[in-house]
């Protein structure tokens, strides 16, 4: 059970539904008949079942005992052509309704609410609206605004031109400007079709479901976007965001009729209406050999030249209506994928036939009819030809001969079962998460939370001893709906793409009218004057400054600290209801970060982490110790600790090395052990599991940049600002990717080996450690004991907390205009400095200053005006770094130009009560959002972040004027123009590089 410590002014008014109360299956209320009722004991809860009786309506409520209340409205929308449009509509949708005539109703209901999440997204074939919160009346006015915004829309044509696609003068003011393709979804898509990742496993589904809805891109295809029209999205909206076509979930300790009534009144005066239908079903070849398509896609600047190949082989199986079947298969490829013990991954990534394994690899029950799919990306050609394809059946065939071991299983079944008791914050929605796709699908939704059933079941059917040796045969080897995909590089992918896209424009351009070009132009206007213009949000509902708690939402009170002997290690015990879990941290710092690390050990320190869950030990391999990890354990993990100064980050910090695990109290020791054998024992010799590591890592985080491009520009831009920031580049960034290739290139890994064997040392001997234990009361003694036998061989030294005597750092900030050119099709730019640390009164002033400026100034220029899918400014409250960035942004200069003018503009801005109340409502839901237990008093273990520390920001936020903001914007912002620094990572330029932006090539250090 989740619990929210000390005083929670959100717990909202009524108590959760029990059967036999007004509930009854067959009982009508406000329109609604109640299905089914049904208890999951195994999860605390009671589901009800419920369907509209005028429009067919299908509701789905879970009364839990918990207040972080749960919302959600959705749609089958699954698409017939590629043209985008579920996804344009999800877009649209949210430009304003009857009700809520105001632009982007989601981003200005941020600042009116304490929702702890606010979203909307496009599945393969349906689509959602989630909300969360908990507070009762958010919860009504959020839902009031969902369902206006998808039952009761504009739709304005103007609103599709922007969110979907239109064509336009770059500068739409400016008639002699070239003409250009824009819109949100359009540059949304085309970022996410140049992430080479993204890309294969869209193409290799394209193929995998020939003659069905799975065959389209449900997001928009950038080729196919501009096939859309308005009409066409009217149409798409009448008929699918209608009663009859969707399903309402609600889920927490909020009564349920009350929900009904409201939303009966929404959808009563609806006519019942028939369901949209498409073609759910592949029609893949099940007549002959395996079906092969071979595509092309763009070159991997990470990966060496002789290794561009992609390629993948994929089997349809079960309807995800079948749901043991379908559970049996996603158990049967973690079996066969995941994990250093994993038949696939020695046969595959251990031997280095590839990098990765394809981004498609796993078991897919997103479609109506899943699918299991295995490759790998960085695949040689020659490999590609057949190799491949050979070790996978090979590996499969020993599979479907021998099985797999009993304690194999076992470890499996017992993580299914750990992360059932192990309850994160966000539990409702993640099980809401857990259950869409089967229920839009037709499943029962509630059959889909009995996991305890499943797993009885796998137990029995596990009993004949050839189960899953019959699955592997059944539907991978003799399964005659076999592909193979495969991606061969091109050179000139993108330059032909960009090509293609220069003749469609052209082909538009060539047919407009001089009429049709003045219209264009016009609307040009009038959408930036739209978005100019100042809205009044009166007619949107929303909470007030009352409605946030004056005291913290959660204390360190209940917490009680310790010292452990032999050397009276600190601890930190958080005695509480864990459902039967034991959660363990410790923390081991150098006493000096600046100086006792020596600098060229720093880009070895995330490589140390990984490379302790990788390597196995001198007694075991690392196979057998994952067997151990996952029977006796919910997970163990090493990480690098980083920690900025609350009082002065630009010199001081903490930087150790933490271990986490968690596990059932039963297997305590056991768990201590494994850790103790991991980071005393670890084998860094074995240099094949190494190279493995290194080449994995590599390309991981080179892929990761395309997606989190916005990240690795802020990174960069903060390197050169902090200490612990020139760190975070160093583990994290840029420079950690370009030290990953320095080591892929090394043929003889003795070296690095070494190092790793001397820096694990250190962080175990010439440390000071703390521990956080989090546990049920009756486990306490179990946990000392154990955690006496850990600690009694440690050699580390006792230590608290100690980033403010951390010895100062030589560290020197620069500031500088630095560009990264990168091979794909989309820019992120970052810029930042340096204003106050944590503990200084004006950091909550600078904090809400940040939310202000996004909200009235950065939204509207970056996202509305320059185009691109996001943008903001943000303040990094424990290092005092203000930044701004953008977001797959099509016009980067021009965003760091506007980050200069965000700046001008909030010196001059005064803001409205009003909007100081929205800024602070906004920020108040991130500071309460609610905690899981083994987060509680973490923040104080971690970052010595004290309940007065966080009561006095508390404070100070509460009674924030607008003058106080406009203090700090003069006193911080303008005069920190010449101390910022900016990074864009983007296209490659032609010849215009703007003057003062030096360009610095990741690629050429990268590929030498
Ligand atoms: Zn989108």
């Amino acid at each position: 059970m989740v619990e929210y410590l000390g005083v929670n002014a959100y717990i909202v008014h009524g108590k959760p539904l029990h059967p036999g109360s007004e509930f009854t299956p067959g009982h009508v209320l406000h329109g609604f008949r109640v299905d089914e009722i049904r208890e999951v004991p195994e999860i605390s809860l009671t589901a009800v079942r419920l369907e509209h009786l005028r429009t067919g309506a299908q509701y789905l409520h879970v009364a839990r005992d918990d207040a972080n209340n749960v919302f959600s409205v959705g749609f089958n929308t699954a698409p017939k052509d590629s043209s985008g449009v579920s996804h344009i509509l999800e877009h649209t949708a949210l430009c304003g309704s009857e009700r809520y005539p105001v632009r982007d109703p989601f981003f200005k209901m941020l600042n009116r609410s304490m929702s702890t999440f606010m979203n909307a997204w496009t599945a393969h074939d349906y689509t959602q609206y989630p909300f969360a919160t908990q507070n009762g009346q958010d919860y009504a006015n959020l839902r009031d605004v969902y369902l206006d915004a998808v039952f009761r829309p504009l739709l304005r044509d103007l609103d599709f031109y922007q969110e979907g696609w239109r064509i336009e003068r770059e500068n739409a003011r400016d008639p002699t400007s070239p003409w250009t393709f824009k819109g949100v979804v359009y540059n949304e898509m085309k970022g996410a079709f140049s992430d080479t990742e993204s890309l294969f496993a869209t193409r290799s589904q394209q193929a995998l479901y020939p003659g069905c809805t799975y065959s389209y891109v449900s997001g928009g295809d950038p080729t196919h976007i501009p096939e859309l029209t308005y009409e066409g999205l009217v149409n798409f909206h009448r008929r699918h965001y209608h009663p009859s076509n969707a399903r309402f979930f609600s889920y927490g300790n909020l009564p349920l009729g009350p929900q009904l009534e409201a939303i009966n009144a929404k959808i009563d005066s609806y006519e019942r209406a028939d369901t949209p239908t498409v073609p759910l079903l592949s029609q893949l070849s099940a007549a002959g050999p395996a079906t092969r398509v071979t595509e092309t896609g763009p070159v991997d600047a990470a990966t060496p030249a002789d290794r561009q190949v992609k390629q993948s082989v994929s089997f349809l199986t079960h309807p995800t209506t079948e749901i043991f079947p379908c559970f049996a298969m996603g158990f049967l490829s973690k079996l066969l994928l995941s994990g250093a013990d994993a038949p696939l991954y020695q046969a595959l990534i251990d031997t280095n036939m590839g990098a990765e394994y394809s981004a498609n690899t796993g078991f897919n029950p997103y479609t109506y009819q899943s699918s299991f799919s295995v490759g790998l990306q960085g695949v040689r050609a020659a490999d590609a030809a057949g190799p491949l394809e050979e070790r996978i059946t090979q590996v499969l065939d020993k599979v479907a001969q021998e099985g797999f071991s009993t304690p194999r299983i076992e470890a499996l079944i017992h993580q299914i079962e750990m992360g059932h008791k192990h309850r994160t914050a966000d539990f409702g929605m993640s099980l809401m998460q857990s259950i869409s796709t089967g229920w839009f699908h037709g499943s029962n939704p509630i059959d889909l939370m009995e996991i305890d059933n499943r797993v009885a079941r796998l137990r029995n059917e596990l009993q004949d001893g050839q189960f899953f040796q019959s699955l592997v045969t059944k539907h991978l080897l003799e399964n005659p709906r076999k592909l193979v995909y495969t991606m061969e590089p091109d050179a000139d992918f993108q330059a032909s793409w960009n090509r293609g896209e220069s003749e469609r424009l052209a082909a538009v351009v060539a047919s407009l009218t001089p009429a049709q070009e003045a219209n264009i132009q016009k609307r040009g206007e009038t959408l930036l004057a739209a978005q100019d213009a100042e809205q009044d949000l009166g007619c949107l509902p929303t909470l007030t400054l009352a409605d946030i708690p004056t005291q913290n939402t959660s204390s360190t009170e209940n917490l009680k600290h310790t010292q452990i002997t032999p050397k009276q290690f600190p601890v930190q015990w958080n005695l509480a209801p864990t459902n039967g879990i034991s959660y363990l941290k410790t923390i081991a710092t150098l006493p000096h970060p600046a100086t006792d690390l020596p600098a060229d050990w720093q880009s070895f320190v995330p490589l140390l982490c990984s490379a302790l869950t990788t390597c196995g030990t001198t007694r075991r391999t690392m196979a057998e110790l994952t067997q151990d990890i996952r029977m006796y354990t919910g997970g163990v993990s090493f990480n690098y600790h980083l920690s900025p100064s609350l009082r002065d980050p630009t010199n001081n910090y903490e930087l150790g090395f933490s271990v986490g695990g968690h596990c059932l109290d039963a297997n305590l020791p056991r768990m201590y052990d494994l850790i103790r054998e991991i980071t005393d024992q670890t084998d860094f010799h074995k240099v094949d599991r190494l190279q493995t590591l290194i080449v994995g890592q590599a390309s991981g985080l080179w892929n990761s940049i395309a997606e989190s491009g916005h990240s690795f520009a802020r990174m960069l831009a903060a390197s050169t600002l902090l200490p612990t920031s020139q760190l975070n580049e160093t583990y994290n960034g840029f420079d950690q990717l370009q030290f990953l290739n320095r080591l892929t290139a090394k043929s003889d890994l003795t070296e690095v080996s070494q190092r790793l064997e001397q820096l694990r040392d250190l962080f175990l001997d010439k440390t000071q450690m703390r521990v956080a234990i989090t546990a049920s009361p009756s486990s306490e003694k179990a946990n000392q004991t154990a955690l006496e036998a850990f600690m009694a061989h440690q050699s580390a030294s006792a230590g608290g907390l100690n980033s403010d005597n951390g010895g100062t750092s030589s560290f020197t900030p620069s500031y500088s205009q630095r560009y990264f050119p990168m091979p794909f099709a989309s820019n992120f730019s970052a810029q930042s400095f340096y204003t106050v640390p944590f503990s200084h009164p004006d950091s909550p002033a600078l904090q809400l200053l940040s939310k202000l400026m996004t909200t009235h100034f950065l939204h509207r220029e970056i996202r509305e005006k320059n185009g691109a899918y996001g943008g903001g400014a943000g303040l990094g409250s424990q290092n005092g770094l203000f930044s701004f960035f953008s977001y797959r942004d099509p016009n980067p200069f021009k965003s760091v130009e506007t980050f200069r003018r965000a700046c001008e503009w909030a010196e001059q801005r005064e803001f409205t009560d009003r909007e100081m109340t929205e800024a602070k409502l906004s920020l108040f839901s991130g500071i309460d959002s609610p905690l899981s237990v083994f987060e509680e008093g973490m923040s104080l273990f971690t970052y010595g972040i004290t309940d007065e520390l966080r009561q006095q920001r508390r404070d100070h936020f509460l009674s924030l004027t607008s003058r106080d903001v406009q203090r700090v914007a003069k006193q911080y912002l303008v005069p920190s123009a010449s101390k910022t620094s900016s990074v864009i990572i983007g296209e490659k330029l032609g010849d215009s590089t703007p003057v003062g932006w030096e360009i610095q090539s990741l690629e050429a250090t990268n590929l030498s």
